[in-house]
C-alpha cells in the first residue's frame, strides 16, 4: 500500500516561499494499492493529484472524513470530474438533518461554486458511511465517528498486512473521559490501535490549546499520547496550522523529540512525502 500527500496543511490553504517544504495545500492523501486509487479528502491538493489521474482512470475512490471547507474546497477542480469516462466514489458522512448529496450541493452551488452538482460531467456515485465497514478492491475500510465540530469520521485502511489511520480533525480532550487514561472511552481509539502508520491533527501547541477548545483540533503533545495509547509505530503530525513556517515546524519536532520520551516514531507530514506500507 502507497500512500503519497498531496495536501497536509490545516483549515486554509497558505502557500508561500517560508511553507515550501511542509507544503501550502490542504488535506489530501493518496493510497494506492494495485489498480486501487482512493483518495482522503477534497482539500486544495487534490487539484494536483486530478492532473496526474487525467481523464482516463477508470474508477476513483474519494473518501471524505467532513464536509469543512478545507477538506471539499478542491473538488471542483478535481479534472476527473469533469470525465464522463471516470467513475468517481464519493464517500462521506451525513450531517444531523441532511443527507450527503445535500451537503455537497451546498458547496457544488452558487455562490459558492459556479456548476451545480448536478451539472457534472461525471456524475459521481455517493456513499453515506456512519460507523461503516466496507472494501474497495483488496483494501478494507473502517470508519468511526470522531470528536469534531459537525459530522465527522476517521478511516482505518487495511491491505490484509499493514494498517493506515487517518484521523486528520480531532479534539482529543473533548472526544475523551480523562484522557490519555482511558482508551476505550477516547474518540478515535479503534480506529487508530496498532496502525502502522498514522495521521493525526496536531494543529496546535500546548498553550494555544487553552484558548481554542471546541475548535476541534489537537496539539502536538495529545497526538503523541493518543498514538502510544493506541501502540501506533509511525505518527506523521498532520493538518498544520495555516500560519505554522517551516522553520516553526521544525523547531516544534526537535523539541518534543528533545523532551517527549515515547517508542512512537515521529515526524512532520510533509506535501510530496511517499510511504511504502
Ligand atoms: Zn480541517
Ligand atoms: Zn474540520
Amino acid at each position: 500500500m502507497k500512500v503519497e500527500v498531496w495536501g497536509c496543511r490545516g483549515s486554509l490553504p497558505s502557500p508561500g516561499p517560508e511553507k515550501n517544504k511542509y507544503g501550502g495545500n490542504t488535506s489530501c492523501v493518496e493510497i494506492s494499492e494495485g489498480d486501487t486509487t482512493i483518495i482522503l479528502d477534497g482539500g486544495s491538493g487534490i487539484q494536483r493529484l486530478g492532473e496526474k489521474i487525467g481523464f482516463e482512470h477508470k474508477e476513483v475512490h474519494i473518501l471524505l472524513t467532513h464536509l469543512h471547507i478545507d477538506h471539499t474546497m478542491g473538488l471542483g477542480f478535481f479534472l476527473p470530474l469533469y470525465s464522463p469516462k471516470v467513475t468517481v466514489h464519493l464517500y462521506g458522512p451525513a450531517g444531523s438533518t441532511q443527507t450527503l448529496t445535500e451537503r455537497l450541493r451546498r458547496y457544488f452551488s452558487p455562490p459558492l461554486f459556479p456548476v451545480r452538482l448536478s451539472e457534472l460531467p461525471n456524475h459521481p456515485i455517493i456513499h453515506e458511511v456512519h460507523k461503516s465497514e466496507f472494501n474497495i478492491g483488496s483494501l478494507s475500510i473502517s470508519t468511526q465517528y470522531v470528536c469534531h465540530p459537525s459530522a465527522t469520521v476517521g478511516y482505518r485502511i487495511s491491505n490484509g498486512e499493514k494498517v493506515f489511520c487517518y484521523i486528520p480533525d480531532h479534539e482529543l480532550q473533548v472526544g475523551a473521559c480523562n484522557f490519555p487514561n482511558e482508551p476505550e472511552w477516547t474518540s478515535g481509539y479503534n480506529l487508530a490501535l496498532n496502525a502502522d502508520l498514522l495521521f493525526h491533527d496536531a494543529q496546535y501547541q500546548n498553550a494555544e490549546c487553552c484558548d481554542r477548545i471546541g475548535w476541534g483540533h489537537s496539539s502536538f503533545k495529545e497526538a503523541m499520547q493518543f498514538a502510544e495509547m493506541c501502540n501506533v509505530k509511525k505518527l506523521a503530525f498532520f493538518h498544520h496550522d495555516p500560519h505554522r513556517t517551516d522553520d516553526q515546524l521544525e523547531s516544534i519536532l526537535g523539541e518534543l523529540k528533545g523532551t517527549e520520551n515515547t517508542n512512537v516514531e515521529t515526524e512532520m507530514c510533509a506535501e510530496g512525502s511517499v510511504y511504502q506500507l
